[in-house]
């Protein structure tokens, strides 16, 4: 399975791409939804449209992922009305597009377009998907009109308050940021303390934030610094900016270096050899330690896997599977 998705991937934009499809055909692989899946998902991304259309049609028990593949590889490919069209497809089958399809090409407009036009009344995952990507591309007017369905769909989540003043604070807009600090206060929303485990020889060793309570506290914040300063050697400077501001990840006293999923790594790299570093951390990645997280998996040339509150990162040799998008 996984070496026929290779193979997929690497003849994606080549005609014996097509010629493997046909195979995939004669053997009736694509009779696997799995194989079917990728095809849909793989056509969809090279802009291939009509054969991902085909390969859909072809799956005999196309599911979910199907439908979602395809919703998605319209959407990247701008085409919206047929994106649409294919939800309407869903919806008449009682499926439901998945939120994550959204606004990932930048085009903030268009997925806000799309989501008013929906059949189905936008969820909170909607909402949510595109307030993140409002924040990544800084588009203010969508990205308040998208906070203010969640702070009425979900008054009492603190990520969507700090994705607002986020966004108010890369506009410069500062006495807004104030005012959602204020509206948290007088509504009583808790900051969560971020919260970073990380397994070795089936124990889970917990890091906080400015954690020294570890008994290798020493070698991970001295293994740390060494680290930090051949990230700068590659260009690495601290973003401030998610020190200030992202109340959510951690307290702003917090020095950003030592956020607890930046001291799990450390500890995983310390113990372990060649494995993939696997870490779990309770709330969202900070741009800060993303890009460490990055620069980490070239220096020390480990894969690093985080599983943060919205997505799985796969970071290796400097770059991160999600694309810098989350
Ligand atoms: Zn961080
Ligand atoms: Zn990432």
């Amino acid at each position: 399975m996984s070496i026929t998705i290779g193979l997929m991937m690497h003849c994606m934009f080549s005609r014996p791409w097509l010629m493997l499809h046909g195979a995939l055909l004669k053997v009736r692989l694509d009779s696997n939804v799995f194989v079917g899946n990728g095809l849909i998902a793989m056509y969809g991304k090279c802009g291939c449209l009509l054969e991902a259309r085909r390969a859909l049609d072809e799956v005999p028990s196309r599911d979910v992922v199907s439908w979602n593949s395809m919703v998605a590889g319209y959407a990247q490919n701008m085409q919206f009305d047929d994106a649409l069209e294919v939800c309407r497809e869903m919806e008449a089958l009682k499926q439901k597009p998945d939120a994550d399809l959204l606004g990932r090409a930048g085009q903030v407009d268009e997925a806000y377009n799309f989501i008013k036009q929906m059949p189905v009344e936008p969820n909170e995952r909607v909402w949510g998907a595109l307030l993140s990507s409002c924040r990544v591309y800084s588009n203010m007017d969508i990205g308040l009109l998208a906070a203010d369905n969640l702070l009425q769909l979900a008054p009492e989540q603190s990520g969507y308050y700090v994705l607002l003043s986020n966004i108010y604070a890369k506009a410069g807009r500062w006495k807004e940021v104030t005012a959602v600090r204020s509206l948290m206060k007088r509504r009583r929303i808790r900051k969560t303390p971020g919260i970073s485990n990380v397994e070795l020889n089936n124990q889970v060793h917990t890091f906080l934030a400015g954690d020294t309570l570890h008994p290798q506290s020493k070698e991970i914040y001295e293994e740390l610094g060494v680290l930090v300063g051949k990230m700068k050697e590659l260009g690495y400077v601290p973003e401030t900016d998610s020190a200030l501001h992202d109340v959510e990840e951690e307290d702003k006293e917090c020095h950003l270096a030592v956020h607890s999923e930046k001291l799990a790594i450390v500890f995983a790299l310390l113990n372990t050899q060649n494995s993939p570093i696997r870490i779990t951390k309770n709330l969202r990645v900070c741009g800060d330690c993303h890009i460490a997280a990055k620069l980490i998996s070239k220096i020390a040339g480990r894969e690093i896997v985080v599983r943060d509150t919205n997505r799985f990162h796969h970071f290796k040799d400097g770059i991160c599977s999600c694309g810098d998008y989350w």
